[in-house]
């Protein structure tokens, strides 16, 4: 009897992931190219990194194709204005909508690290749970600032939060770049250094 690997589900729902869905949307690659992709760790070389190792394999077709195409539209305006440095206000609404497309983000770049690595950020009821309500999870912080020169980066680090020189919790944070646009979401999770692409 041979080794069947057991499909992995969908950080969004119970059906089986495929490898679908790139890290970074297909519109704002076609953007502008900043060039290949790098990964950086920490007391690693830098590598390049292929077409493939820019899709993740946690989400379904379902998913990929269906509720998370709104999020993608909904930001999409709004981004391209940010992306171009062009100075823009935004009410309440439009804040909710760049929130839930960064969640979106932080939630594909977390199941980078793969299903059961230690350092895994959101826990499978808060996908779900994203899913439904595309509310950003509790105790969730982000930013969003402008950059002077333009590049497209993702940074993730993990960081342990302090009191009194005691150990309270531990957060993870992924800053993301694209062109003139830069938003921070910062989280209080289990993690370590995770890398940069
Ligand atoms: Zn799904």
């Amino acid at each position: 009897m041979g080794y069947m690997p057991v499909p992995q589900s969908c950080i969004f729902c119970d059906n089986s992931a495929c490898s679908c869905e790139h890290l970074w949307p297909q519109w704002i690659l076609d953007r502008k190219s900043f060039g290949s992709f790098r990964l950086k760790r920490p007391g690693a070389l830098e590598v390049i990194l292929s077409n493939i190792e820019l899709t993740v394999k946690s989400v379904c077709e379902k998913c990929n194709n269906g509720w998370m195409r709104a999020p993608e539209g909904d930001a999409n305006p709004l981004l391209e204005q940010m992306f171009d440095d062009k100075p823009l206000a935004l009410d309440l609404n439009q804040q909710r909508t760049i929130a839930t497309w960064i969640t979106k983000m932080a939630f594909l770049f977390d199941s980078k690290k793969g299903r059961n690595a230690p350092n895994v950020f959101y826990e499978e009821n808060q996908g779900t749970a994203f899913n439904e309500h595309l509310l950003t999870p509790q105790f969730t912080l982000i930013w969003i600032g402008r950059l002077d020169e333009e590049h497209r980066s993702a940074d993730g680090a993990g960081f342990t939060l302090l009191s009194k020189e005691e150990r309270i919790g531990e957060g993870t944070s992924l800053t993301l770049a694209n062109e003139h646009f830069v938003p921070d979401r910062q989280h209080p999770s289990e993690g370590d250094t995770d890398g940069s692409y």
